[in-house]
């Protein structure tokens, strides 16, 4: 009988983040002001929309940054999360693969985004705020966010893309539950949101409006602030307790993991759980070592984008960032996977993929849902949507084991149950979920209005 589960306790829990800055060899270029399309070469200037605490965090280049006792605290609540064998998956895939799993659904909002939710409302009470806007696709972030501002006592605004806000109203209830405020977007609460229903008011709206929306909000309200649940550098590193976990959690198994796979909206569970182990690849300890990050195919970024200067936001309010984007203008189809519909990704994992040291797949979303039926199956676990892509990634590399006969392992990051998500897992046992046909032409026209950065 192979062991199936490994907890730590809560002692074991991570003291420190990890920054992966510090050991890049090639870091990503610096961001550029939004509108001069000059270096921001310091903590920005105008307007300053994160807590100061994060901004210094975003530039920071210390390999190891203390988390606050607080914030482990609060961590406590459900930290450290359990990693499991899928041993019974294994014999469901007659696969001679070891696959593991750290399993990220039992924070209270169900996913991994509470590890930076709490850490930002702890920064940002820390400034005496009032409280938070931000965005959410699928409504993880927006719920992660909704627990974390109650619990320190801040206020929360919510804007909810469009599509989510009708194919998950629950998502919406346990928001309100925690006390946030939630409006779909685009909104007519902000001029960016009138703006785009103007011009669309069919419009089912998308992750890049949305921030748009956010950012206005906190830039025009004394006292609130932005928060943000993926793709910048301070949110990466809030999720590597995921990893540091993990690397104690595998030793207790006896075994390294020969590839580690996570899905990627804007990259911060998967990191969460790659950078930790990335850095024996980066020291030269590990250099066989493979990350993988799967996306939609709806969206995709690293696999179809190009990688160039891009707004992080649909109206440009935000830095210039170096990535693999198909466009702040791009829309994605309304696959079920909300949250992995944002148009560019994370600055250092598009680095890392340049260089040829990450690598990353797209899925569709069938295909996806196969794989996540298979899973909950043998496992139980019923994943959130953008945790199926994972799946699938783990599925297929589980089969090739199966092909050549290697016995690899595999670890990859469970970042979230599927318990509000079961619209979707009916529409698939109907068979009502489609593959949506990539609109290229829709991405070559969205690459066209990227910003022009002189060389
Ligand atoms: C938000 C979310 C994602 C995608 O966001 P990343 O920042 O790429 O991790 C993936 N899985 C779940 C469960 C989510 O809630």
């Amino acid at each position: 009988m192979p062991q199936y589960k490994y907890v730590l306790e809560e002692k074991d829990l991570p003291t420190q983040w990890y920054n992966v800055l510090a050991d890049m060899k090639t870091p990503p270029p610096h961001y550029l002001h939004p509108g001069t399309l000059e270096e921001m070469l310091d903590p920005p200037i105008p307007p300053p929309v994160f807590p100061m605490a994060l901004i210094e965090q975003e530039f920071s280049q210390e390999r190891w940054i203390e988390i606050p006792d607080e914030v482990q605290d609060v961590l406590k609540m459900w930290r450290p999360s359990p990693l499991y064998r899928a041993a019974r998956w294994e014999k469901a895939l007659d696969t001679p693969a070891k696959i593991y799993y750290k399993w990220e659904g039992v924070s209270p909002p169900g996913s991994h985004k509470p590890n930076t939710a709490v850490a930002q409302c702890y920064y940002a009470k820390e400034e005496g705020l009032e409280g938070f806007a931000t965005e959410t696709g699928a409504g993880q972030w927006g719920s992660a966010l909704c627990f974390a501002t109650r619990l320190f006592d801040l206020k929360c605004k919510v804007f909810m893309v469009t599509i989510s806000y009708h194919q998950k109203p629950y998502r919406r209830i346990a928001m309100e539950t925690w006390g946030g405020n939630v409006v779909p977007s685009p909104s007519s609460e902000t001029k960016a949101g009138r703006d785009i229903l103007a011009v669309d008011p069919e419009t089912t709206g998308s992750l890049g409006i949305a921030i748009s929306e956010a950012l206005e909000y906190a830039v025009t309200h004394d006292g609130w602030k932005y928060s943000i649940g993926s793709v910048v550098n301070f949110v990466l590193m809030h999720q590597t307790v995921i990893g540091m976990e993990a690397r104690k959690q595998m030793e207790m198994a006896g075994d390294y993991p020969d590839i580690i796979i996570g899905c990627a909206g804007g990259g911060s569970n998967a990191s969460g759980l790659i950078y930790p182990f990335l850095k024996d690849k980066l020291d030269g300890t590990k250099p066989d070592l493979r990350a993988m990050y799967v996306e939609s195919t709806a969206c995709p970024s690293m696999t179809k984008g190009i990688y160039a200067y891009d707004w992080g936001d649909t109206a440009k309010t935000g830095p210039v960032v170096m990535m693999h984007t198909v466009g702040h203008d791009f829309i994605p189809a309304p696959v079920h996977a909300g949250g992995l519909r944002y148009h560019g990704m994370a600055s250092t994992i598009c680095r890392l993929l340049e260089d040829g040291i990450v690598e990353a797949r797209a899925y569709h979303q069938v295909e996806v849902f196969d794989a996540a039926m298979s899973f909950a199956q043998a496992e139980g676990f019923i994943v959130a949507p953008e945790t199926a892509h994972a799946v699938k990634a783990v599925y297929d590399e589980a089969l090739a084991c199966k092909e050549s006969g290697e016995s690899k392992v595999i670890l990859w990051n469970n970042s979230g149950h599927g318990v509000f998500d079961l619209g979707a897992y009916d529409a698939y046992h109907r068979k009502e979920l489609t593959d949506y046909k990539l609109d290229t032409a829709a991405i070559e026209k969205a690459l066209a209005e990227l910003p022009k950065v002189p060389a």
